[in-house]
């Protein structure tokens, strides 16, 4: 084991994490962009090309892909941060159908850009495999088929018996999966790592070890850090995710949850035979606490799932995420769904932090009286979703209208977390609802009597 807390996409990210410079005095750009992830890096790589000329500046207090853009299960996903019944529910058929045909479309983009920007990023595009393990599981995987197969967008999708699905990954205990063509596995580090020198190829600039520590809205807002204040004569953009809510005007926007992942070490050509998994499918079950798997290029593969359990006032310490305890049970789980895993070593456990906003809904706004704009939310599920949102509030940055399909995304942030302690109350109850909710559903498949409140209260 590398160390908990290590992070495997990091370690072969490419290069060796050197810093660029901070930001050393005042400076004035035409766009500030806070936070060196996927949704500040792509809305500046939009911004540039829409406009070679424009004067944008990332600043970020690490490094860039420091954050879950650096660190996720590395699944470019057609699935968006809101289920597709709850997006028609709350904006419409239409709505809902333009929004999951948009975030497919993002995937053929992202594996274009990176072409021609020259990114190794292991775009691989081998789609999605959900199983079921249980029987609650796979009625719920039936419905979710329903649900796109009753909008039209199951063109790409198909129920699989539970043979069909262990021809393509052989999982203990399946009864039956769902295949979906789209979608595909990326290295998020390689990404991210390669999307911040295609900025500055473009003319963007980054700063790095640099924390904003205030944003004043106004004409020309600006971004104040320890190293002097960004004044951006067009806009602010705020693309922090979880870790805005570390400023206190951003506070309560989002809740700050962790997930974490464990990566073997690479499987040897025996091993892979007796798994399959010829396909690279980003592989998922149907359990509350969102197991998630990835084959990667190098042969290892990672599971990932809910992290620890949230911390009063949407603390976010790293230290939490390096905590040995909280990867035993990860590493059980991974061994009861491939038991020919038993013997093979465990080289990384690491953790990060994902931003929930309270509707559920990810924000990308653009607000020009007070020279603010935004991109967060995900949930979870950013990784493709972050390059729409970028070339999203791009375009409404730079007036390209083209660029702004007319999606339900494209709003002002939503409303507030409740203050503490009934955000912590709130959300400690949800976690262990959900995970009594998947012991009793393997257990006998019984559901706990709360089951239907936790997931009424839960807003994903
Ligand atoms: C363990 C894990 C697994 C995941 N798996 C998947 C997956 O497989 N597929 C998927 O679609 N999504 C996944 N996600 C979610 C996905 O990674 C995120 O939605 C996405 O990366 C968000 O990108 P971002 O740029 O908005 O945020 P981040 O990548 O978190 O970037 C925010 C950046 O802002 C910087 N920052 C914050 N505050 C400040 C400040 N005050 N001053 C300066 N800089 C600041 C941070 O240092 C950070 O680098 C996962 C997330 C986690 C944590």
């Amino acid at each position: 084991m590398t160390g908990y807390g290590a992070i495997y996409w990091l370690d072969d990210c490419g290069d060796d994490l050197t810093r660029r410079p901070a930001l050393a005095g005042d400076t004035t750009v035409d766009v500030a962009i806070l936070g060196g992830g996927f949704s500040g890096l792509w809305t500046a790589w939009f911004l540039l090309r829409a406009n070679p000329d424009l004067q944008v500046a990332v600043i970020e207090r690490e490094f860039c892909g420091y954050g879950a853009s650096g660190r996720n299960g590395g699944w470019c996903s057609p699935r968006y941060p809101m289920l597709v019944d709850e997006l028609e529910k709350h904006f419409g058929t239409e709505a809902a159908c333009a929004t999951i045909r948009a975030q497919h479309a993002i995937i053929d983009d992202i594996g274009a850009i990176i072409a021609e920007e020259g990114i190794d990023a292991h775009f691989t595009p081998g789609g999605m495999l959900s199983v079921a393990r249980t029987a609650r599981q796979w009625a719920a995987l039936k419905a979710t088929y329903d649900g796109y197969a009753r909008l039209g967008l199951a063109d790409d999708t198909r129920l699989l018996t539970a043979d069909e699905s262990r021809a393509l990954i052989d999982v203990t205990g399946v009864l039956g999966g769902m295949k979906t063509d789209s979608g595909a596995s990326i290295h998020p580090a390689r990404l991210v790592r390669g999307l911040a020198r295609a900025v500055e190829r473009r003319g963007g600039r980054i700063y790095e070890s640099t924390a904003v520590t205030g944003v004043r809205p106004g004409q020309p807002a600006m971004l104040e850090t320890a190293g002097g204040v960004v004044t951006a004569r067009r806009a602010v953009v705020l693309a922090g995710e979880a870790y805005l809510s570390g400023l206190s005007a951003y506070h309560r926007q989002l809740l700050p949850m962790s997930s974490m992942i464990v990566a073997t070490a690479p499987l040897d050509a025996a091993t892979w035979d007796a798994i399959g998994w010829q396909g690279y499918e980003s592989l998922s079950s149907g359990a509350y606490t969102k197991d998630y798997l990835t084959r990667t290029r190098d042969g290892r593969i990672l599971f990932g799932s809910r992290g620890a359990p949230y911390l009063f006032g949407s603390a976010m310490p790293e230290a939490a995420l390096a905590d040995a305890a909280l990867y035993g049970p990860l590493i059980d789980n991974l061994r009861r769904w491939f038991p020919v895993l038993h013997d093979v070593p465990i080289t990384h456990a690491w953790g990060g932090y994902l931003g929930v906003p309270r509707d559920g809904m990810p924000s990308v706004h653009f607000d020009p009286d007070s020279g603010i704009g935004n991109a967060f939310g995900y949930t979870g599920r950013g990784v493709a979703t972050t390059a729409l949102a970028g070339r999203a509030l791009a375009g409404l940055i730079a007036g390209v209208r083209a660029y702004v399909p007319d999606l339900p995304m494209l709003h002002a942030p939503g409303p507030k977390w409740e203050v503490e302690p009934l955000r912590w109350i709130g959300v400690r109850y949800i976690q262990n609802a959900f995970a009594r909710i998947d012991a009793a559903d393997f257990r006998n498949g019984s559901v706990p009597v709360d089951a239907r409140l936790a997931k009424t209260l839960a807003p994903i």
